[in-house]
């Protein structure tokens, strides 16, 4: 839904897939090579300093490590819950991967389990319905479970997973609240399995690059990062419109990345925001809205200044430094991205951000190691404080303190 209104060169149409509605667009599949996101230009040092230094936003922290003690033989199991769009460009990047396989699906629609189990060679006993889905429990063929539902059903199912002994990824947003994370965060401790958020930008060279000249101050402390997603959209009947599934509309689904952005460049949390909703210009935005601009203020004293819209098209991440600038467009989708800063352009790999993410993860877990917190639970959490105050201080005209 979100990238469909930006289309890119492909070398390969997915219209053969049974694993995506017919009709969609494929756009990360022009990363299509299966590299994994080793970004070489890239120095690797200043990471770790950065995450050792701060403790706070690190993409892609322990990459050499981590791949190093994966063990190729053993492949991570994976069962995606949810059959939708972005289930298929997960399928894409783990067919794709070296360290995972689709080993399982959960769906409630039985038509589209036939199209699966024949792609990815199921077994009846992997396929599981939401009725059936806690059996997962006893199935010694599934390690992992990507929750890619609807935001509304991201608590319970994460929950559910973890209860049944499972590892989890869920997509962003993690929930519909912090409130929901934290008690999401919590059944994961309490069942002793890893909680990651499906952040594949977190191991996107151009935007491990952002982050790197942010956090290691290589221009200068950052004073001010501009960042916008938006896109057009001429209808709305499904559940993104729908509050109770959705959460909200623009910022729950794409602004996210802008909060991210600022929080991953700057290594800071915020300490103050105020935001204000766009006009409603369209009948189909009755529960959520079309559009929301914010600014927060780090306690460096840097400032974000973000919106994001279902009624425009952009895709940017502008950052102004004391002593220079470092910009992305596109900076946020599939890709491929365009960036520059002002010693030159950028030059990185193109990645199948699928492929990588669930590699990098998949990479850790066999290796018995403990995910890295720029993933985790507890940076879904980090984003959605700051999207729960971003939403209050809208809705209040006003300006909104975040809680510490
Ligand atoms: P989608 O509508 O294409 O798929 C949703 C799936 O959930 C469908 O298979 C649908 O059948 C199932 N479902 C079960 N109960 C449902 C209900 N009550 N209402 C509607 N659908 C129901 O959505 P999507 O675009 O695949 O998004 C799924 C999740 O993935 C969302 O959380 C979204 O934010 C996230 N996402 C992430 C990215 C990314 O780049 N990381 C991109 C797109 C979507």
């Amino acid at each position: 839904m979100i990238y469909e209104k930006k289309p890119v060169k492909c070398t390969r149409s997915y219209e053969n897939s049974t694993a995506r509605p017919r009709g969609e667009k494929l756009l990360h599949e022009c990363n299509i090579g299966g590299a994994l996101a080793t970004n070489k230009t890239m120095q690797r040092r200043d990471f770790l300093k950065a995450a050792m230094g701060t403790g706070v936003v690190l993409l892609n922290n322990q990459p050499g490590k981590a791949w190093a003690s994966a063990k190729t033989a053993k492949k991570l199991q994976v069962a995606l819950c949810g059959l939708g769009r972005y289930a298929g460009y997960l399928a894409d990047g783990i067919a794709e991967s070296r360290y995972c396989r689709v080993a399982g699906i959960v769906t409630g629609t039985p038509s589209k389990k036939i199209g699966w189990q024949q792609r990815f060679e199921l077994p009846d006993k992997n396929c599981y319905s939401y009725e059936t889905f806690d059996q997962i429990a006893t199935n010694k063929d599934i390690d992992l479970v990507y929750v890619v539902l609807p935001n509304g059903m991201h608590k319970e199912y994460v929950i559910r997973a973890a209860a049944a002994g499972k590892h989890v990824i869920v997509e962003k947003p993690m929930a519909l609240t912090a409130d929901d994370c934290r008690e999401m965060i919590a059944a994961c401790r309490k069942a002793g399995v890893a909680l990651a958020v499906g952040y594949r930008l977190h191991y996107e060279p151009y935007n491990q690059e952002m982050a790197r000249l942010g956090q290691n101050k290589i221009f200068g402390p950052v004073e001010q990062v501009e960042s916008a997603l938006g896109y057009r959209l001429d209808s709305g009947d499904d559940w993104h419109f729908k509050k109770a599934l959705s959460g909200g509309g623009p910022l729950m689904n794409i602004g996210i990345y802008c909060v991210q952005a600022a929080r991953y460049i700057t290594g800071e949390e915020p300490v103050a925001i105020t935001a204000q909703f766009g006009p409603v210009t369209r009948p189909f935005f009755q529960e959520i809205e079309e559009s929301i601009g914010w600014q927060l203020r780090f306690p460096s004293g840097a400032i974000a200044e973000s919106k994001t819209s279902y009624g425009e098209n952009y895709d940017r991440v502008y950052v102004q430094a004391k002593n220079g600038f470092f910009e992305l467009s596109p900076a946020i989708s599939y890709g491929p991205f365009k960036g520059r800063s002002s010693t030159g352009a950028f030059h990185f790999p193109v990645t199948n951000q699928q492929a990588v993410q669930m590699d990098a993860i998949a990479a850790v877990l066999l290796s018995g190691g403990q995910l890295p917190a720029h993933i985790s639970g507890e940076e879904g959490l980090k984003d959605m404080i700051v999207i729960d105050a971003i939403y209050k201080a809208a809705a209040n005209d006003g300006r909104g303190m975040l809680p510490r």
